[in-house]
C-alpha cells in the first residue's frame, strides 16, 4: 500500500464515521431537547468510536448560519419552528471529513431543499479541470431557482491533514477565475441558502477558537486553555471543553496578544433562517468520490 492510499483510507474512514455520526445527531434534535445534551451525546459518539473531531460540533440556530455550539451550561433547547444546521468534523490521523445537514422543526423544507440541491448539482459537476469557480455559478443558480439567496461570503475549501482551510476556495456564487480542479484534490463544498440579505456577519458571542501562536502565559486559565488547545494542533476547540473558572478572561487575553484566534457566530439578519448541507470529497480521474454520504 502506498503512503497515497494510506491516506485516502485515513480520509474514507473519518468520512464514513462522519456520515454515520451526522445522522445520529441530527436525530436527537427535537423539540424540547436540550441543545448542549445533543452536542455532548453527539461529540461523545466521535470519540466512542475511536477517532478525533476535527471542529467542535456546530450547532447554529435559525438566522445563524455557522460557529455556533453549546456553550457551558447552555439552556437552549430546540423549539418549534426553528431551522437547525448540525456541521460536524470528524478526523482520523489529521485527515478529515467536514459534512453538515439542516434539521428542520418548521415549514422550511423549500429552503433546506435549497443548499441540498446545490450541494448535489455541485457534486455532479466535479472532475479535474473543472474551476473551482464554476461550482460556484452552479450553487448560485440552483438556489436563486429555488427562490432564495445564497450566502457569498461563506465558501467550501481544500482539506489537508489537520488543516480545514487549505485550498481550493470553494465558492457558492459565481466569480470569475479560482482554482482548478485536479485528481487527488480534497475539499467540502457547503452552500448555504437563506432568505436573508446572502451575507453573514459576525455576532459578539464567540464559542470557538484555534491557537495560531505558541507564546508562555503566566494567567492560569490561559494555561488551561493552551493545554486543551495543544493535542488540536491547531485545529479549533470550544470554550465549553475548557475546565475551571475564568476562562473566559483567558480567552480574550490570549486573543489579545494574538495567540488564539477567534471564530464568532456568523448569522444573517434576524428573522431570517439559513439552510446548509455540506459534503467532503476527492477529485477522482473521471468525477469525484464523496467521502460523507
Ligand atoms: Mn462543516
Ligand atoms: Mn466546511
Amino acid at each position: 500500500m502506498s503512503m497515497d492510499d494510506r491516506v485516502y483510507d485515513a480520509y474514507r474512514e473519518a468520512g464514513a464515521l462522519a456520515r454515520k455520526v451526522l445522522r445520529r445527531g441530527a436525530d436527537l434534535v427535537k423539540e424540547g431537547v436540550s441543545l448542549l445534551e445533543m452536542v455532548e451525546t453527539t461529540e461523545g459518539m466521535v470519540i466512542g468510536e475511536g477517532a478525533q473531531l476535527a471542529f467542535p460540533l456546530n450547532v447554529s440556530l435559525n438566522e445563524a448560519a455557522a460557529h455556533d455550539t453549546a456553550m457551558p451550561g447552555d439552556e437552549r433547547t430546540f423549539a418549534r419552528g426553528d431551522l437547525i444546521k448540525v456541521d460536524l468534523g470528524v478526523h482520523v490521523d489529521g485527515y478529515i471529513a467536514d459534512t453538515a445537514m439542516t434539521v428542520d422543526l418548521g415549514n422550511h423544507g423549500p429552503l433546506v431543499e435549497a443548499s441540498s440541491a446545490a450541494l448535489d448539482a455541485a457534486i455532479a459537476a466535479v472532475r479535474p479541470g473543472v474551476i473551482a469557480a464554476d461550482l460556484g455559478a452552479i450553487i448560485q443558480s440552483k438556489i436563486e431557482e429555488h427562490g432564495y439567496k445564497p450566502v457569498s461570503n461563506l465558501t467550501g475549501h481544500g482539506l489537508d491533514r489537520y488543516d480545514l482551510h487549505a485550498k481550493p476556495m470553494i465558492p457558492n456564487i459565481a466569480m470569475s477565475g479560482g482554482a482548478v480542479l485536479l485528481e487527488g484534490m480534497v475539499f467540502a463544498i457547503e452552500p448555504f441558502a437563506t432568505t436573508g440579505l446572502g451575507r453573514v456577519v459576525e455576532a459578539p458571542r464567540v464559542e470557538i477558537y484555534k491557537q495560531v501562536a505558541a507564546r508562555p502565559t503566566r494567567l492560569p486559565s490561559a494555561k488551561r486553555i493552551l493545554e486543551t488547545a495543544r493535542p488540536r494542533r491547531g485545529l479549533p476547540f470550544s470554550r465549553r471543553w475548557v475546565p475551571g473558572d475564568r476562562v473566559d478572561l483567558g480567552l480574550s487575553t490570549l486573543v489579545r496578544d494574538g495567540i488564539l484566534h477567534p471564530f464568532p457566530v456568523l448569522h444573517d439578519i434576524q428573522g431570517s433562517f439559513v439552510s446548509q448541507a455540506e459534503h467532503t470529497l476527492i477529485v477522482t480521474a473521471d468525477g469525484c468520490e464523496v467521502t460523507t454520504r
